[in-house]
């Protein structure tokens, strides 16, 4: 597999670290909101290496992904806004518990992955159960002399006590300049450098989320998170960590700096990094109120999956713009395919077309090209010298990789494409009810499915439609 490593700044041949098992972190979502389908773009980036490693090298992929459900004092920008705590902030809008907003949106981030076909992570630790370990790596900092409790009964990390600081970005400790308001509050308040952050920060007033230490009351800054869980949960040391360019710096630097000063070796042997999605040319953020939800997508009629196949129109390191004409002109190529999956399903069985086989490995081991595979797959489709037993069989193996459910509607006596509106969903409503044995709700959506025209009858193998 080849990846570009942030840190080297060159594509890297990436091999587990411990035979075929590849170990990852990805930095997971802060719970106080809704996920856009921007941060679900650099989600899919990390479920694209997953599954490449699985499908196409045979590795089983270990990834943890944190949930931050305390603090993150910082906004889209990465610019850290003095004492505003964005999960309080919000749940005095709602007037509702902390936790309960955190666990809400935590919920909503499941099924929004779900909904991408984003496999999930093998634990996803959350912030607030982490306290311990993250004080115990605190402490074990102090010992080390990499960190100070300043005036304010915060401790700090000696940025220069790291001198390596600085390699994944490419930022020098001493160009960094004491840019923004929170660094000036916090070297008023005790912090000794201007690049020193704050690995613990003493509670201030008024503040729900708080808990007892040795330095005082408090709550971890958000980079101690991310290097307490990978340490705990990976080792010290793992083959890959992802998140989006963002958060190259500082997140990922002051992660390197804390986990490499506790354990004295790199911890991480690959940095890849997602670039932004876009929309109306601008990063896509709430702050900047451009957002769109996988909702969204699903309300305008679209199948969210037409969002992953977007996605992959591009290459992981360029950015993309979102409008909605692309995301029409992916749901409709989702769909055509989908039928043609169905239809080359009816034909005998025949081996994989090697040849497409061998142009789709290469592009996605070439830094995950995935146009260059979409472009492999629109040949074959096109292609009349492969028998559609071979199409059918190569399409699905690589919807493995794809993850966009090529194979839905193999078997099925009606393609989704001739229901009319909304009898699909309805369709699987009402399957979901059958499941559950909820009969008053199936026969109401059947009542529903046959105003729509949509016949049911319920056979041995589930339900089965005809359309008048
Ligand atoms: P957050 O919930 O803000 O911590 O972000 C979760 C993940 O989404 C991080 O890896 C961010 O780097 C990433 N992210 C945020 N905005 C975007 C965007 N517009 N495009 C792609 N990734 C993003
Ligand atoms: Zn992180």
């Amino acid at each position: 597999m080849r990846l570009t490593d942030t840190r080297t700044r060159r594509v890297e041949e990436i091999r587990p670290e411990r035979s075929r098992r590849l170990t990852m972190y990805a930095c997971g979502p802060t719970v106080y909101r809704s996920q856009h389908v921007g941060n679900l773009r650099t989600f899919v980036l990390g479920d694209l290496i997953s599954r490449c490693a699985e499908t196409l090298h045979g590795w089983s992929v270990e990834l943890v992904q944190n949930i931050t459900d305390v603090g993150h004092l910082a906004d889209d920008t990465g610019i850290e806004l003095a004492g505003e705590d964005k999960l309080l902030l919000a749940a005095r809008e709602e007037n509702r518990d902390p936790f309960e907003i955190a666990r809400f949106y935590e919920a909503q981030f499941h099924e929004d992955c779900a909904a991408l076909n984003i496999k999930p992570a093998a634990r996803y630790p959350r912030a607030s159960e982490c306290i311990e370990l993250i004080v115990d790596l605190i402490s074990r900092l102090m010992d080390k002399q990499h960190a100070y409790v300043g005036a304010d009964g915060s401790v700090y990390f000696d940025a220069r006590s790291f001198p390596s600081y600085g390699a994944i970005s490419g930022n020098r400790l001493e160009d960094l300049r004491a840019g923004h308001r929170q660094d000036a509050a916090e070297l008023s308040a005790g912090k000794r450098f201007h690049a020193d952050w704050a690995l613990w920060k003493s509670a201030g007033a008024n503040r729900q989320m708080v808990w007892d230490t040795a330095w005082g009351p408090g709550f971890p800054g958000w980079h101690i998170e991310c290097s307490a869980m990978s340490l705990h949960y990976l080792g010290e040391t793992f083959d890959i960590h992802t998140g989006g360019i963002d958060l190259r710096f500082p997140h990922h630097e002051d992660e390197r700096a804390q986990s490499e000063s506790a354990v004295g070796h790199e911890v991480v042997r690959h940095w890849v990094h997602g670039e932004h999605l876009l929309a109306d040319g601008r990063k896509m953020a709430k702050s900047t109120g451009n957002v769109v939800l996988v909702r969204d997508v699903a309300e305008r009629g679209f199948d969210p999956l037409a969002v992953r196949l977007f996605y992959l129109t591009g290459r992981y390191r360029q950015q993309m713009n979102l409008t909605w004409d692309a995301i029409a002109g992916a749901d409709r190529r989702l769909r055509r395919w989908r039928t043609k999956v169905a239809a080359w399903a009816e034909a005998p069985s025949a081996a994989m077309a090697e040849d497409y086989v061998g142009r789709l490995r290469e592009a996605f081991e070439d830094d995950l090209d995935t146009p260059t595979a979409l472009v492999a797959l629109a040949d074959l489709e096109k292609d009349d010298a492969v028998p559609a037993g071979a199409k059918f069989e190569t399409f699905a193996w690589v919807d493995r990789v794809l993850g966009l459910d090529l194979v839905r509607d193999v078997g099925k006596p009606v393609m989704a494409a001739e229901l009319p509106d909304g009898a699909a969903d309805l369709l699987q409503r009402r399957e979901r009810a059958r499941a559950a044995k909820d009969w008053a709700a199936s026969d109401t959506l059947r009542d529903e499915l046959t105003s729509l025209g949509v016949a049911v009858t319920d056979g041995p193998d589930g339900q089965t439609w005809t359309v008048s």
